[in-house]
């Protein structure tokens, strides 16, 4: 069966790293029919409208998209993009690999995020001069469906169970149904939990991140702690993140557009060749995915490396050993 995969490289080292997942992904030879859309500063200033109705619809329509970056223009590009895959979790692992200096050399996470609400729900208000308020809303229902997707995935890769993050102490009503919601579904499907309060987890994880595993949290919670996982790890350009919905799902590396290097052909395709593994993982190409992890990590492992991990390779000397290693 022929995929249909929505690429859209964006701005800034979007325009690089993309590319050479995708050249990675042509490697395999698999049946994927890749069509190219604009989104971003760029094509904003071109025609005003930083994501063009074609490319939403093209997302909205694919079996998947990888995404690359997008400068100033993100929140008007990737929010509805997020929302055009229907997508409940944003899968973030953070990960040290061997050869990378990290914090944390043990650290190996991956974050659970809530997608769709909580403080990140829109309902902002500006109530005078004075006063702004925001409604945090969490459901029952997307509650379950994080908690439903949390059980296949501890299942299916292999994992104990997962910690629930939350703040149900101060924030009752919210957090109280989120904690809830998400311990009742993990028994029903008889997997273990076990809870942190999110700021203690931040302590907790930067003195021993090896205590945690998979970590489900609400909305802003995963947004910031999985970026202090980042920090751990020791290199934004080397974090892939998954958004997936019931039938589609938006594959993007952590980092941004990197105006300050962007055009010099250093960028670090990594974070999106991984990105681009997950992606393979969702449609259920494991062997190729699998095949893709091993030539990154040995990669990363061997080098060659680019500029940020401390050497003089380029973004594509560092996607042609990975495509070799494959
Ligand atoms: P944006 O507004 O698009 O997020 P930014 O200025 O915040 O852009 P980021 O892309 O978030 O930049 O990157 C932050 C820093 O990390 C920059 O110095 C950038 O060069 C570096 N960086 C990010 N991604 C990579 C990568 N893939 N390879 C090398 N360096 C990277
Ligand atoms: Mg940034």
């Amino acid at each position: 069966m022929t995929h249909e995969i929505v690429v859209i490289p964006g701005d800034g080292i979007g325009q690089e790293v993309t590319p050479a997942a995708v050249d990675v992904l042509e490697a395999l030879d698999l049946e994927f029919e890749f069509v190219e859309a604009d989104a971003g500063d760029a094509v904003a200033e071109e025609t005003g409208e930083p994501l063009p109705q074609e490319t939403y619809d093209l997302a909205a329509g694919a079996d998947a998209t990888l995404f690359g970056a997008v400068g100033e223009t993100a929140a008007d590009v990737i929010l509805p993009l997020r929302e055009a895959v229907e997508s409940f979790v944003n899968i973030r692992p953070a990960k040290a690999y061997p050869g990378v200096d990290a914090l944390r050399p043990e650290t190996d996470l991956v974050f659970l995020r809530e997608n769709t609400e909580g403080v990140y729900s829109g309902h902002e208000d500006r109530l005078s001069q004075d006063v702004s308020t925001l409604t945090r809303v969490v459901t029952e229902s997307a509650s379950r469906d994080l908690a439903e997707f949390a059980c296949d995935y501890v299942a299916g890769d292999g994992h104990d169970g997962f910690t629930i993050a939350h703040k149900a102490n101060v924030m009752r009503e919210t957090d109280g149904l989120f904690r809830d919601t998400v311990a009742e579904v993990a028994e029903e499907n008889g997997v273990e939990t076990d809870e942190v309060l999110m700021d203690a987890f931040a302590t907790h994880v930067c003195l021993d991140p090896t205590q945690f595993d998979v970590v489900v949290c609400p909305n802003l919670a995963g947004d910031v702690l999985s970026d202090l996982a980042a920090g751990l790890v020791g290199g934004l350009g080397l974090l892939p993140s998954a958004n997936v919905g019931p039938e589609r799902a938006l594959f993007e590396p952590v980092h941004g557009s990197a105006p300050d290097i962007a055009g010099e052909g250093v960028a670090n395709p990594a974070a999106t060749i991984i990105s681009a593994a997950m992606m393979l993982e969702h449609l259920g190409y494991d062997d190729e995915a699998d095949a893709v992890h091993e030539a990154v990590e040995t990669t990363l492992e061997e080098g060659p490396h680019t500029p940020d991990l401390g050497g003089d390779a380029s973004t594509a000397d560092v996607t042609e050993v990975v495509i070799d290693r494959l």
